[in-house]
């Protein structure tokens, strides 16, 4: 059990956290004695425990990030700090130093039985910039947020204490895949000759062969290209298939039961409002979810999900009311969940969105870039939200493959792709990826890079789950309760809401130096046990403060 000692307005940061890193906690009780005890702020400690681990403080979160950030180093670790550090003048026991100035930022001493760590920045405010206003595109690639964790469980664990926690991991799989997609461009018919229609004329003759010369796609795809160019016209007459209609087939095929979920625009011609006011007339669609009804039917008898891809549910409670109205009406789910077009979002959208009716969002990413916006890949209840859960996007097709944004060829974007892979792998939550509704179809023919990505999350064993599927099991995980029994101490309850009819993976129990588990009491066996959590359990923890 960890003590936590932090000042009272960190509270809901401080609860976060321990949803994310879902281990036996409780703010810091006089009375009681605990093995770990955690120290923020300008709090100080007087008392013992195995381990003391202390943050330093910071007046509060950042507000804006200008410019990179401070890098905490370590062999391990390299970790941006937002809201300022504390250095120190020790030599010894060094754990973290600045990137650039090599000051110490962390170190650890002994005290006796007693083992510290003086951490030079403050957990919470980190956590709260995370989770808030997210990492600016050059930290992009850091899974800061899960570093934060991974420093702290390390010190745990290297303390020689037994630590339960329940990793963000499906029972069975290494990672939870979310395939999504945004759908913009259903018909190249409705467009006539706009902008839209213009730009890929120009992208698929013009921009096509450019590609083919430096390898970005092939000969055979700049050939399709061309002929879809040239069938265009006999398309805008109706005279030839609408090669953007067929988007539901498309994708049920290359996705062969591995169910997806589809985000759709509730209305035709609405641009909608941006922070300033009216949004581009071009952010309007020219396809209205009533347009595409049957694929909606079709793509939910065969096992994917409809969510809202909304207009002004982001900022405007009554509108996103209607939105989401319109896709219930038309998906016949009363749980709708929501990913706004063109990730529109600010500070108040999860309120303004939960008011507005949706179950979870998943606009938290980036246009420009793929990784961390939040420093992770784990669902998580932004603050002052009560339901809410935010599934946050970490890679989007457009992202790896527009020239003005990263502009990557299907070789370099497999390597960043995988390397995501191995990240969610390694840390655990949910790979979130957005593919568009056009992105398979010319002149994008971004297919290759999909299904090598699809038998690439299939080979590492993910567990495909439609979004609603995946806020479910983190939820599952969020309920789960550690008691603590204050007259035995060795003892531990872990409550799960155990649901028979649950068709999602079971959870993970993780005990680290399983010492009584594994009958080598009291030896510091630094490795871990996993096992099937699916009902209460209770445990006998041989705990340093207690054996
Ligand atoms: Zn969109």
């Amino acid at each position: 059990m960890i003590g936590v000692i932090a000042d009272p307005s960190q509270n809901s940061v401080v609860c976060e956290f321990f949803e994310l890193f879902k281990t036996p906690w409780e703010f810091h009780r006089s009375e009681r004695k605990y093995d770990v005890v955690l120290c923020c702020g300008n709090a100080t400690y007087t008392g013992f425990a195995k381990l003391v681990v202390s943050y330093a403080s910071a007046q509060s979160a950042a507000e804006d990030i200008k410019g990179p950030a401070r890098i905490a180093a370590s062999k391990q670790y390299q970790i941006p700090i937002y809201c300022g550090t504390t250095s120190f003048p020790e030599n010894d026991g060094q754990l973290l130093v600045d990137q650039s100035s090599g000051e110490c930022l962390a170190y650890s001493y002994s005290s006796g039985d007693m083992i510290g760590a003086q951490i030079g920045y403050d957990l919470f405010n980190e956590i709260r910039t995370l989770l808030t206003i997210g990492q600016p595109v050059i930290h992009a690639a850091t899974p800061t947020l899960e570093l934060h964790i991974a420093l702290l469980r390390d010190l745990i664990v290297e303390s020689g204490v037994a630590l339960v926690e329940i990793p963000p991991v499906p029972d069975a799989h290494p990672f939870i895949a979310c395939l999504t997609h945004d759908v913009d461009h259903p018909s190249i018919r409705k467009h006539k000759w706009d902008h839209t229609v213009l730009g890929f004329v120009y992208r698929a003759t013009v921009g096509s062969l450019h590609q083919a010369i430096r390898g970005g796609i092939s000969w055979r795809g700049f050939l399709k290209n061309a002929v879809a160019t040239l069938k265009l016209p006999f398309v805008q007459i109706g005279l030839a298939s609408d090669f953007w209609s067929d988007f539901d087939d498309r994708y049920l095929d290359v996705e062969n039961v591995r169910h997806s979920t589809f985000f759709v625009i509730p209305f035709s011609n609405r641009p909608g409002k941006n922070s300033q006011g009216a949004a581009p007339a071009f952010r309007g669609a020219k396809y209205g979810a009533a347009d595409v009804a049957s694929s909606i039917r079709k793509l939910k008898d065969s096992g994917c999900e409809i969510g809202l891809h909304g207009i002004d549910a982001w900022i405007d409670s009554d509108l996103g009311r209607v939105e989401f109205e319109e896709i219930r009406k038309l998906c016949g789910d009363s749980q709708i969940g929501v990913r706004m077009h063109w990730l529109y979002f600010d500070r108040n959208s999860p309120k303004t969105l939960e008011r507005a009716g949706a179950n979870y969002d998943s606009t938290v990413g980036y246009n420009e870039t793929v990784g961390y916006r939040a420093g992770t890949a784990q669902a998580y209840k932004p603050f002052e939200v009560e339901q809410l859960i935010e599934l946050p996007l970490q890679i989007m097709d457009t992202a790896l493959f527009y020239p003005s944004h990263l502009g990557l060829t299907p070789a370099q974007a497999k390597v960043l792709v995988d390397r995501l892979q191995a990240e969610v792998g390694q840390f655990g939550g949910c790979l979130t990826i957005n593919w568009h509704d056009r992105s398979t179809a010319p002149e994008r023919l971004w297919v290759t890079t999909y299904r090598d990505l699809l038998e690439s999350l299939t080979n590492r064993g993910a567990w495909f789950a439609t979004a609603s599927q995946a806020v479910a099991w983190f939820r599952t995980r969020r309920a789960v309760v550690f008691e603590g029994n204050s007259s035995d101490p060795t003892t531990l309850r872990v409550n799960v809401a155990s649901d028979e009819q649950s068709q999602l993976p079971a959870l993970r129990l993780r005990i680290h130096n399983p010492r009584e588990l594994r009958g080598t009491e009291c030896q510091n066996a630094r490795e871990y046990v996993d096992q099937p959590l699916t009902t209460s359990v209770d445990l006998r923890i041989c705990s340093v403060a207690n054996c």
